[in-house]
């Protein structure tokens, strides 16, 4: 079961979501820079400030259509579906933290130290946060980087909201019929139908077909040979910060008074 297959890493993951808190955890005093700094206060913002990048490169990439707004024409995801079940999704509460748009900057997620009772320093900077629900996929479709170098079949994590959920789980159960609904290898198009304001992980789940992934044609078919299909290993992907760690990321990162991650807004930059 893969449930007890991860419950050494929950126990890391459990201890580490739940650090013993500082002392003092008030907002931080207002960082304007300047041309030079005192004290310790410098080399520990560096210290937090490369653990973020570091956390940053061994986050997976998440699964983004673009809206159809005005001109633009509805954008549909291939995606494969790598859990067994629906049972496997991974729940957590996350914080969203968006940029302004045109910023190019992707929003960031974290995820909160304290799902139960908001002793988490994101909670504490006015971010409300949601309950967020994670599949791991495989994205067909192909996307060229900053580099022009060309990627497709990335495995990327698929989030849910609620709502959105809902209608997903309705898709699979009927694309199931009646039969208790083994997820893996199921194909999807997933479409982005109601605008911006919509979810940009998708609002409309087209069944297209169930492939078996232990089968070399299958494989073929999607050009899937060589590519690793295990899930996302979520316990490490989606573990949070530590206290600390949060706390000087929210100092550095210009988003301490809860940023704008009150009000989520859209960006259009894939992450
Ligand atoms: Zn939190």
């Amino acid at each position: 079961m893969a449930f007890k297959k991860a419950a050494p890493a929950k126990k890391a993951a459990e201890k580490k979501s739940a650090p013993e808190k500082p002392a003092t955890r008030k907002a931080a005093p207002s960082g304007k820079s300047s041309w030079f700094s005192r004290g310790i206060g410098a080399t520990e913002k560096e210290t937090a400030r490369q653990a973020d990048v570091r956390e940053a490169l061994s986050r997976s990439r998440r699964l983004f259509i673009p809206p159809a707004t005005g001109q633009k024409k509805e954008v549909t995801k291939r995606v494969i579906y790598l859990d067994e079940s629906l049972d496997d999704m991974f729940n957590v509460k996350e914080h969203g933290y968006f940029y302004k748009k045109g910023s190019g900057k992707p929003p960031v997620f974290k995820t909160c130290l304290d799902q139960e009772g908001g002793e988490c320093p994101h909670d504490e900077g006015g971010n409300k946060g949601s309950f967020t629900s994670f599949l791991s996929i495989i994205n067909t479709s192909s996307w060229t980087d900053k580099n022009n170098k060309e990627h497709s079949n990335n495995k990327e994590l698929h989030p849910f909201k609620v709502d959105q959920f809902a209608l997903f789980r309705r898709a699979v159960e009927k694309a199931s019929k009646g039969k208790k609904a083994k997820l893996r290898g199921m194909v999807f198009d997933v479409v982005r139908l109601q605008g911006d304001k919509s979810h940009p992980t998708g609002d409309t789940f087209e069944y297209v077909e169930t492939l078996d992934l232990r089968n070399p044609k299958d494989l073929a078919k999607y050009n899937l040979k060589g590519v690793d299909l295990k899930p996302i290993d979520y316990m490490t992907d989606l573990a949070p910060q530590d206290w600390e760690a949060a706390e000087a990321w929210l100092k550095t990162s210009g988003f301490g008074g809860g940023g704008s991650g009150k009000k989520e807004q859209e960006e259009e930059v894939p992450y």
